[in-house]
């Protein structure tokens, strides 16, 4: 089902090629450099006056982490990219650099949970957010306020999974003037071009498949080249949460590998998801490609999905879905997810506060180990 772009396997695999620098390596230098020398005192000032083009400072431009901006504005088809210390410092810079004092924040549908966090901390500067749980239009529509600068989503979101009309959310928020922004992480940038669908601005958190073993931590953004002007100049050189060159080759090696990764992740876990959903102990199985409700829209902007699903379980308290996922063996207890290894966490904490997520959901993370032991796996554990 997954159907990854020839081109862009390509692009994954010569990642950080280095074209015309006179030297081919099939991995670029990691330039662990602060600062860069020039010729002459004129040229070291024009650098100044445009860091974003050149290379002064390594809280501005560094030749590694560029590489790997390069590539991944290539896959999600950005004009620019800029990659951070970590998912969160994406999207800090983003909303820090593209609101002010008076905006008005939307956040659809499911949201991760530091995110709106950091929303919260925002309403101290004068910027406001509500948030609406709906995959319906006008019901995201009447929830718009006249100063309403930028729609935030997810989709599919991280525990249950459910699409946003993309397409048409976007052209909603174009025809009032408002900015898009969608975390992408879920989808990686293979499986899911917000851009081309007319979303303006695409964050993630490389920390998970794109990195896909769990060894660094690292975000990104990719919009146009004005936004990303944007965020370059607010909240990338000023609040400094900067990709360090060593993270960034790591995260180039793990790009390398993702086309052939996630292929492995969707059929290992469409597989295991498929024979779960006749479990006589699982009542629900959240995945994309599994919910008929969401099958439009799966098939309209998502080209496949990755191994992360859940499933709510047939037991009778939370103590209950705790001992269970206390008795998987080949899935590690742990948050996050994208790695090699299978992981699983309860959706909640099992004190009711989020209606949203059931005392019963179980998030898996299917990695590489094969979907027949992890089905076998997680069999013994219902048993
Ligand atoms: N977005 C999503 C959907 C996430 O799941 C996470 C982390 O779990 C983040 C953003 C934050 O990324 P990071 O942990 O790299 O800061």
């Amino acid at each position: 089902m997954t159907a990854i772009d020839p081109r862009d396997e390509l692009i994954c695999l010569r990642a950080g090629d280095m074209p015309g620098s006179g030297v081919e390596p099939v991995l670029p230098p990691v330039v662990q450099a602060s600062l860069f020398r020039h010729g002459t005192t004129r040229e070291l000032l024009a650098g100044l006056a445009n860091e974003q083009t050149h290379t002064v400072y390594s809280r501005g431009t560094n030749p590694t982490v560029r590489a790997l901006e390069t590539s991944l504005a290539a896959l999600e088809g950005a004009q620019d990219c800029r990659c951070f210390g970590s998912g969160m410092a994406a999207i800090a810079a983003t909303l820090f650099a593209l609101t002010k004092t008076g905006d008005h924040i939307l956040f659809v549908n499911d949201i991760y949970g530091p995110t709106l966090q950091l929303a919260g901390e925002l309403a101290r500067f004068g910027v406001t957010h509500s948030q609406v749980f709906t995959t319906d239009l006008a019901e995201i529509e009447s929830a718009l306020t006249p100063a309403t600068r930028l729609i935030y989503m997810e989709s599919p979101g991280t525990m249950r999974f459910e699409l946003l009309p993309l397409a048409a959310i976007a052209a909603l928020a174009q025809a009032r003037g408002i900015l898009t922004a969608i975390d992408n992480t879920v989808a990686t940038p293979l499986l899911q071009k917000p851009l081309a669908l007319g979303i303006d601005i695409s964050l993630h958190s490389c920390t998970k498949y794109i990195g896909g073993h769990s060894d660094v931590v690292g975000g990104a953004v990719m919009s146009s080249s004005d936004l990303m002007d944007a965020i370059f100049r607010r909240g990338y050189m000023l609040l400094g949460g900067i990709q360090a060159p060593w993270h960034a080759f790591l995260l180039l090696r793990g790009l390398m590998t993702l086309p052939a990764r996630l292929r492995q992740h969707q059929s290992d876990a469409l597989a295991v998801a498929q024979a779960l959903a006749r479990h006589k102990r699982v009542m629900r199985v959240h995945h994309p490609a599994l919910d008929p409700a969401s099958a439009n829209l799966f098939a309209a902007q998502m080209s496949g999905h990755s191994g992360l699903f859940s499933i709510e379980i047939d037991a009778k308290d939370f103590d209950a879905v705790c001992d269970i996922v206390d008795r998987l063996r080949l899935f590690g207890r742990a948050v996050s997810w994208g790695g090699v290894e299978s992981l699983a966490i309860p959706g909640g904490r099992g004190d009711g506060s989020n209606p949203r997520l059931p005392f019963n959901l179980v998030r898996l993370s299917v990695g590489l180990e094969g979907a027949a032991p992890l089905l076998a796996d997680i069999e013994q554990a219902l048993a």
